[in-house]
């Protein structure tokens, strides 16, 4: 559990006895779907209620009958389940329209609040500005059996909307513009969604809030930085009002990210005008709509966790969203072969007729997850029309005349021959296999750099596929001077309907989430079924940014270098998406093991270091090596810092890391007995700072890890050395 400046707060008050259990509280205004700032929130309130063993009220701030609607209601919900989170039973603020009524009564008899007749216009022009104080409205000091008597007529219906309004008694000139008389009451004749025609009058928001929050006992309400000024009026109307319980207010930073529009409004203008398909549409921050395209509510709260709680608002990169998505799909998604965009290959030394099966594991090996599928191989293939090129630019590692590729889970095959239709279109390539490479070996140790993915021509299934991509072309719509709606991504949506996939997909449920090798995470559409599929998230980051401005730090040569200069905001994967050379080798390194965020790393710091001085031709290694490498620590046989002195290893003799950790003896140490070992001398070593640690001094846990890494050259796996050290200690 990560913690944050509310969790320390929380921390604090439980320590205390201020509070003996944690009560919090999301309060949607049911006018919209729910969207992924809200998913924030949500994550939140129900994350602490769940972490302090308390509660999370759900409950709508339903006080503005004009712009509710039962369908907003039943939507939030919806998604408030499928999040993952139980609220038990549904509040609404309108329940406590009687108890409000009466606590407002209350104000009024002691002389906190009044009826002021004065209409919108003069409220605003009689409250100052922020420099100057406001006046007095011509009603403040009505007697409160004359303001008692108003108060009943207005509920009574006697007067027209706008004519009065009742308003909390505070300070006409205090700073804080919030708290110079504001309104608590205004006129509605509006039908309410649950009161029906009950009430003519309606409670505000600030009125509301806080009291809502003291009714069921909320001990953390917990909103965003835009109430800030609202905190003072809360806590006056709470102390006011007197309904026992006294709850907190604190506020967090909205979440806001990049290429994405949030707010309500926004988003409702977006449905209502056409711009897009519905609330649920694929490319909405709505949470329906990410249901809809296929992102998992998992990688939503793993996202929820990265960002964390801030005091501050900042603008989070969408990269790291899509990260935590295919963070989530890496390991649940089962891979299988569709080909996007079809080109035919016809097998010329196949037997005719003949149809091979290939049992093709549906998970790489280091995700750990069992299962495997046929496909099968026939003399008719479709491969992907961009995996073959007439001329082949440098480092080409896909099918060229003449060239030699391996088929995924198949044979390698070489191309011989290309048919073009009258207009020069290239409709199929005639090549031949090498029956001694079935499942990708070559006997005689004869290698391919590239691996394509492919789809039997019969066997394949016709599949739609809709490749959705960023709603808005700009990194922060709205926020320059043009029209928001000018900055819609024209290309959000490609739909391509004569996509080609494997067989062992038919049938797949609606909401079946696949990675389709080298194409990106799909799902079958919820809605739709049967073989549609709504591309979730792109393997890589394809938004790689081109031109670098300010770049990072200065080439360290002064040999002519090549754009590896990488700007603030560059990602690794966009970096490497960038340039050519890093691509190529990125390609084959993805290919040796599933982890490109990883592998992106590795490229765009420690290759790319390298490449200032000489071309990746010349590099001793290929792309597969760093994945190998990334392997290495995935699965825990080497830690990162050791995986960098492979690295160098790597760089001199182009040796498989394999073969260099076995060599150097630098297989890490996860092995419980012989660290603790290490540890308990260690302890006895150093018994000041085992004293200090034992009263207290936590942070003293960096030194003993660092003990122990030193004791073992590097090799202990530090994570387990730090958990075995608090155990210990
Ligand atoms: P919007 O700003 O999109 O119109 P809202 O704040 O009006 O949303 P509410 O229904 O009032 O929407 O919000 C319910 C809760 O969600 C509130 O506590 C609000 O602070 C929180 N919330 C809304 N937007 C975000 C966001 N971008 N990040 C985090 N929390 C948010
Ligand atoms: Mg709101």
């Amino acid at each position: 559990m990560v913690s944050n400046f509310i969790r320390d707060i929380i921390d604090a008050d439980l320590a205390a006895g201020r509070h003996a259990g944690v009560v919090t509280r999301f309060p949607p205004e049911p006018n919209g779907y729910l969207h992924i700032g809200h998913a924030k929130s949500i994550c939140l309130n129900f994350g602490l209620a769940r972490d302090y063993q308390g509660k999370c009220n759900l409950r709508f701030d339903d006080t503005n009958p004009t712009t509710e609607d039962p369908e907003f209601v039943e939507s939030i919900q919806n998604d408030i389940r499928w999040l993952g989170f139980d609220f038990g039973q549904v509040l609404h603020a309108s329940d406590y329209f009687d108890r409000l009524y009466d606590l407002a009564v209350k104000l009024i008899k002691d002389g906190n609040a009044y009826v002021c007749d004065l209409n919108e216009e003069d409220v605003r022009e009689y409250r100052g500005t922020i420099s100057e104080a406001g006046r007095p409205s011509p009603n403040r000091d009505r007697s409160p059996e004359e303001n008692l008597e108003l108060f009943a007529r207005m509920r009574a219906g006697e007067f027209d909307e706008g004519a009065c309004t009742v308003r909390a008694k505070i300070d006409m000139a205090n700073p804080n513009m919030k708290m110079r008389d504001p309104p608590m009451y205004r006129i509605m004749k509006v039908t309410h969604h649950r009161q029906g025609d009950k009430w003519c009058i309606y409670p505000l928001y600030d009125w509301t809030h806080g009291l809502s929050d003291a009714f069921e006992g909320i001990t953390h309400s917990i909103c965003t930085l835009e109430f800030e000024n609202n905190r003072e009026l809360y806590d006056w109307f709470v102390e006011k009002a007197e309904p026992g319980c006294v709850p907190r207010q604190y506020e967090f930073a909205k979440l806001q990210l990049t290429y994405v529009m949030l707010g309500k409004r926004k988003l409702i203008q977006m449905v209502k005008e056409g711009h897009v398909d519905g609330w649920d549409d694929p490319r909405m921050p709505t949470v329906a709509g990410l249901r809809r395209r296929g992102v998992p509510p998992e990688a939503i709260r793993n996202f929820c966790d990265l960002v964390g709680v801030a005091k501050n608002n900042s603008t989070v990169d969408i990269g790291l969203f899509e990260y935590a998505i295919r963070d989530e799909l890496n390991a649940r998604a089962p891979r299988v072969m569709c080909v996007l965009n079809p080109l035919k290959v016809i097998i010329d030394n196949w037997p005719a007729g003949e149809v091979e099966q290939l049992e093709a594991p549906s998970f790489p090996h280091d995700v750990g997850v069992e299962g495997s599928r046929q496909i099968p191989f026939s003399g008719e293939l479709y491969i992907e029309r961009e995996d073959f090129s007439e001329n082949p630019p440098k480092r080409w590692h896909r099918l060229s005349r003449g060239g030699e590729v391996r088929l995924r889970y198949g044979y390698f095959i070489t191309c011989n021959r290309v048919v073009k239709d009258e207009a020069g279109e290239i409709v199929a390539l005639h090549c031949t296999y090498d029956p001694d490479t079935r499942g990708g070996k070559a006997p005689d140790g004869r290698k391919v750099k590239g691996t394509l993915h492919w789809v039997s021509a019969a066997h394949s299934l016709k599949a739609e596929a809709r490749l959705y991509d960023r709603l808005f072309a700009t990194e922060r719509p709205g926020a320059g001077d043009a029209d928001w709606l000018d900055e819609l991504n024209p290309n959000s949506l490609q739909r391509i309907t004569d996509a080609r996939v494997e067989p062992s997909v038919a049938g797949a449920e609606p909401g079946a989430r696949f990675q389709f090798e080298r194409q990106g995470y799909f799902c079958v559409d919820p809605v739709d079924g049967g073989l549609h599929f709504n591309r979730i998230v792109t393997l890589k980051d394809s938004w790689a940014k081109a031109g670098a401005s300010e770049p990072r730090r200065k080439p360290r040569s002064k040999a002519p270098s090549k754009p590896v200069e990488r700007t603030f905001s560059d990602t690794p994967l966009q970096l490497v998406q960038a340039n050519p050379e890093l691509r190529g080798l990125f390609e084959e390194a993805v290919d040796a093991h599933n982890n490109p965020e990883a592998i992106a790393n590795w490229l765009a710091n420690d290759v790319a270091r390298e490449l200032k001085d000489q071309s990746a031709d010349s590099l001793r290694f290929t792309g597969a090596a760093i994945g190998q490498l990334v392997a290495l620590i995935d699965d825990k046989t080497i830690s990162t810092k050791i995986a960098k002195d492979v690295f160098e290893e790597l760089l001199a003799t182009g040796d498989a890391p394999a073969e260099i950790v076995d060599r150097k003896g630098l297989r890490q140490v996860s092995d419980s007995a012989a660290l603790e070992a290490v540890i308990d001398e260690i302890i006895a070593a150093n018994p000041d700072e085992t004293a200090r640690y034992r009263d207290g001094n936590k942070n003293l846990i960096g030194f003993f890890v660092g003990q122990v890494m030193k004791a073992t050259r590097g090799k202990a796996n530090p994570k387990l050395a730090n958990e075995l050290l608090r155990a210990r200690l």
